[in-house]
């Protein structure tokens, strides 16, 4: 601990401390803003605002609506909207009249910055290293100490690689979470992207759109989908994000709930259609009009099990699933896109042993605060780290502030979140036994 630690006093004691200041946790900031009876502080590691700062590929946008911004589905009224962002920042028109099908992903980057550097709240350069309980959580950062009656995690994801990357990570293999400042360097090189999801699909079509020198030789994409599959973003599957249906979700039994997720997942993981038509007519032009490099091949229904050094090249193992045939992939640089996954939270050592599970999960209650043995009135808030409990919108942006609301009237005592906005059109529950439905 450093000595600039600061000393226990009732100023350093809050109704609420948060941990990591990514979207999930800046909703919960924004929402209690005007709320002053709530003393709270939200502690973030990185030493300013960023939110995958290193994925920002041509035309990147957002795939979900505005509206599903920090505050607007809880809190129409709240300052803190992306409608407010434009209009504080004097462009309000000009994004009118710019008609975007989707806001690109820089532009919510900086909404989201400006909505951060307006909440003092918010602590950057400092990280959560360990949480214990002595009738409050007594929180320690890299810089100072405090307490708190309760706490609200939203340490987000991190990088994932398959086991055996063995991490050997460098320029020549990378995950695409690092992409920005990696990818400078691969003019004339055979470059192979893993990964069928969204973020493979944006380096592969940054990839294909570069051109002279800084155009790679060839350029490899490997999917373990059966082919290159779209974001399922049609109106009944968007009911999947409703409130209603993430609380029909969380009352089904853990198998069921599970083999949902698995079952929908292009729900939320599929590549969006915008982006698979860019992809596809950059393919078109590079084939049948420009008849330059790199040349692209597309191989889906892989599964890549295996890779090593050959020389200066690497050479991925792919399992074809149709035929059970194992090919061989040479490259000069491999690009992991193979997702992300809940963050580890070593912070809470201390109390591992007092917070229930549910398989990989912590395991919460329908306000979002894990179950353990301390006071029912000290509470351990879990954001985006409980898709099998709450649904496909749990790491997504969908559900956010409706979310942030709910814990919110949880710690006030209140119940605003649920000012009812009508169920979905679909009757997600059974009828009770041998009743007649009568609910048109
Ligand atoms: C490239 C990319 C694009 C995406 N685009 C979309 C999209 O268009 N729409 C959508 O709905 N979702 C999208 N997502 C999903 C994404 O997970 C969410 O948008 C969002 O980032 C989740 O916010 P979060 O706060 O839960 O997590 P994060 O954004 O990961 O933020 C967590 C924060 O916690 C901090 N932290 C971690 N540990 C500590 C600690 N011990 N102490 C202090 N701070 C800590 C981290 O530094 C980080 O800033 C995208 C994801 C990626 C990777």
């Amino acid at each position: 601990m450093s000595s600039a630690v600061d000393a226990l006093s009732p100023r350093s004691h809050y109704q609420c401390v948060g941990v990591g200041a990514g979207p999930s946790n800046l909703s919960v900031a924004a929402l209690l803003h005007h709320h002053r009876e709530i003393r709270n502080v939200f502690f973030e590691q990185k030493p300013e605002f960023s939110w995958h700062d290193e994925m920002f590929f041509v035309a990147s946008s957002l795939q979900v609506s505005m509206f599903k911004d920090l505050v607007t589905l809880a809190d129409p009224t709240n300052y803190f909207s992306f409608i407010s962002y434009l209009h504080a920042n004097g462009r309000i028109y000009h994004f009118l009249n710019a008609q975007f099908d989707r806001v690109s992903r820089i532009e919510f980057r900086n909404y989201l910055k400006w909505a951060s550097d307006a909440n003092r709240n918010i602590r950057y350069g400092e990280k959560v290293v360990r949480i214990d309980f002595d009738g409050s959580f007594v929180v320690e950062t890299t810089k100072s100490r405090v307490t708190a009656e309760n706490i609200v995690i939203g340490v987000g994801t991190e990088p994932h690689l398959p086991s055996f990357v063995n991490g050997n990570l460098g320029e020549t293999q990378f995950h695409v979470s690092e992409f920005s400042s990696r990818s400078g360097n691969l003019g004339n090189k055979d470059v192979l992207i893993v990964g069928g999801g969204q973020s493979g699909a944006e380096a592969v079509f940054d990839l294909i759109s570069r051109k002279g020198q800084s155009a790679p030789a060839t350029v490899t994409w490997v999917s373990k989908r059966e082919n290159f599959f779209p974001l399922d973003d049609s109106p009944f599957t968007n009911d999947f994000f409703m409130p209603c249906h993430s609380n029909h979700f969380y009352e089904q039994e853990y198998t069921a709930r599970r083999a949902f997720v698995e079952r929908n997942v292009l729900g939320s993981d599929g590549i969006s259609e915008q982006t698979l038509r860019h992809i596809y007519q950059r393919l078109y032009t590079l084939r049948f009009i420009d008849n330059a490099p790199p040349a692209v091949a597309l191989l889906p229904d892989r599964i890549a099990g295996g890779l090593y050094r050959d020389g200066a090249r690497w050479v991925l193992e792919v399992d074809h699933m149709q035929s059970r045939r194992r090919e061989l992939v040479g490259a000069d640089v491999v690009i992991w896109a193979t997702g992300f996954r809940s963050a580890k939270m070593e912070f809470l050592a201390p109390l591992l042993n007092r917070l229930q599970r549910e398989e990989t999960e912590f395991k919460i209650n329908s306000e979002f605060a894990v179950l353990w043995d301390g006071p029912p009135d000290r509470r351990i808030f879990l954001l985006n780290a409980a898709r099998h409990q709450r649904g496909l919108p749990d790491p997504n942006l969908s559900l956010t502030a409706w979310r942030s609301q709910r814990i919110i009237d949880c710690i006030r005592g209140t119940s605003r979140a649920d000012v009812p906005q009508l169920p979905s059109f679909i009757s997600w529950a059974a009828a009770a036994p041998a009743a007649e439905r009568r609910n048109i």
